[in-house]
């Protein structure tokens, strides 16, 4: 998901509006602003689809006054998949001492272990979603004002959440104590501005200021500035590796390093460590892009784009069901014949997950004519699902998770298959030394199977480590 608040402008909410439009990649289903004016208080407007779509319309966007809003665009990957306005995020909740409303990417967790201990002790639930455990928190807390209950709140919470959120005057933002998901400061005119992502805050022309550290509140208003509290208990950081590799945008600076910088390095290192000779190195629009330059690059062999995307498609992995996403490849990418005939093709793909993307793309890359198939994965291969924030499917959907390389290359039938191996994706990111294997210097549990958090939930339910 993708969460975005301003404080200290005119009309917040079309900042908003904006800010979440550029944080479309991080979740295409549905997304939401709250809203607050001195004189209007509190207001919402929560839709299905793209945000272009439902918050460019001038009579939605005037029911949304004043100087403070945030938004949220949802991916769904806790609570119920698909169609239910009431998992549509921000949350808000009425306390005694006024309303507040936030918006959280990420996983809890023990979402269900704490929901069901708040439902025994008389909590009404709207949603499904995971997220709305934080609202009911707040409530029970019995700190006086609302940052503190939010501290009270997060404190029993697990997993992964980077949230936004807002009281009648405060913009509020926190990181969980491993920093699993990303959270970005911004200053714009004279007010500021939270984001996933620094993508989103040059849409709206708002200065990068730093990001949020992990384990960081800031509290920020319009008059006051940003004041920073560290609520939890220290531990060593634990950043989503995959944002670098898939999930955020190219355009996005993370941890001082440019997401494009690291994807193309990440190509490079994959020339070095699976060589193969060919004519054209071609990626798997968009998300391979990146890699296959620096592979090319690095190779010495041209690059070429063999695929084609219909820029009116989303991203299929976000799509919530098999079906749409079986359908979504031919729908999305088409192989440009001229150019493939006779070739030996590499295709530089960011993951293989499923399987189901390659599998299709090598069909029509082999009817195009092409002589051979070579498959480079810019990830190692996800062996393990994710229970903090990004939607992989159970462990048995994982081609990785039953298969070696080898009987991943004859399923797949191509020439080859590599993928980067974890200590080369480190170096990528930075890394010279590559992964630490005492304190690993990320997250990377579906590569590695080594969970930062012990996924409560899930090993409730049968789930093995
Ligand atoms: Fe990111 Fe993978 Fe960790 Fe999930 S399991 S947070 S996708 S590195
Ligand atoms: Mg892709």
């Amino acid at each position: 998901c993708g969460v975005f608040g301003v404080v200290g402008v005119a009309d917040a909410a079309n900042f908003v509006a904006l800010g979440l439009h550029a944080l479309q990649h991080r979740g295409q289903e549905a997304g939401g602003i709250v809203a607050h004016d001195p004189e209007d208080g509190f207001n919402s407007a929560r839709r299905f689809g793209y945000v272009r779509d439902n918050f460019t319309s001038q009579s939605l966007m005037k029911t949304l006054p004043g100087p403070l809003a945030i938004g949220h665009v949802r991916y769904s990957t806790a609570g119920s998949k698909g169609a239910a306005i009431r998992d549509v995020q921000p949350f808000f909740g009425e306390f005694s001492m006024g309303g507040a409303a936030i918006a959280h990417n990420g996983n809890i967790t023990n979402a269900e272990a704490l929901r069901k201990e708040l439902i025994e002790r008389g909590s009404i639930f709207q949603s499904s979603s995971d997220s709305e455990c934080i609202i009911h928190l707040m409530a029970r807390s019995l700190q006086r004002n609302i940052p503190e209950r939010m501290e009270d709140a997060l404190r029993r919470v697990e997993g992964a959440f980077s949230v936004v959120a807002m009281t009648r005057t405060k913009l509020i933002g926190v990181r969980d104590p491993l920093g699993v998901r990303p959270l970005v400061l911004g200053k714009v005119g004279d007010g500021w501005a939270l984001s996933s992502e620094t993508c989103a805050l040059d849409i709206i022309g708002a200065e990068f200021v730093r990001e949020i550290a992990p384990g960081e509140m800031v509290v920020i208003t319009a008059e006051g500035g940003v004041e920073s509290h560290f609520p939890f208990r220290q531990q060593a950081s634990k950043f989503c590796i995959f944002e670098h590799v898939y999930f955020s945008r190219p355009d996005s600076i993370i941890g001082g390093r440019s997401v494009y910088e690291t994807r193309r390095q990440i190509g490079v290192e994959l020339a070095r460590e699976a060589p193969v000779e060919a004519d054209l190195v071609c990626p798997v629009p968009d998300s391979g892009t990146p890699a296959a330059i620096g592979f090319a690059h690095e190779s010495g062999i041209p690059f070429g784009l063999g695929i084609t995307r219909n820029q009116y498609m989303g991203r299929t992995f976000i799509e919530p069901t098999e079906q749409i996403r079986n359908m979504g490849v031919r729908l999305k990418l088409n192989v440009n014949r001229a150019l493939i005939k006779d070739k030996r093709v590499i295709l530089v793909d960011d993951s293989v997950v499923r399987g189901t993307t390659s599998r299709k793309i090598k069909e029509m890359i082999l009817d195009a004519g092409a002589a051979e198939v070579h498959f480079r994965i810019a990830s190692p291969p996800t062996a393990w699902p994710c229970f903090y924030g990004v939607d992989t499917p159970q462990r048995e959907k994982l081609l990785a998770a039953t298969m070696s390389e080898e009987e991943m290359r004859k399923h797949l039938s191509v020439d080859s298959l590599k993928f980067i191996t974890l200590d080369g994706l480190y170096r990528a990111v930075g890394e010279a030394d590559g992964r630490s294997k005492s304190c690993p210097q990320y997250c990377d549990a579906c590569f590695s199977g080594e969970y930062p958090v012990v996924p409560s939930d899930m090993i409730e339910k049968g789930f093995q480590l």
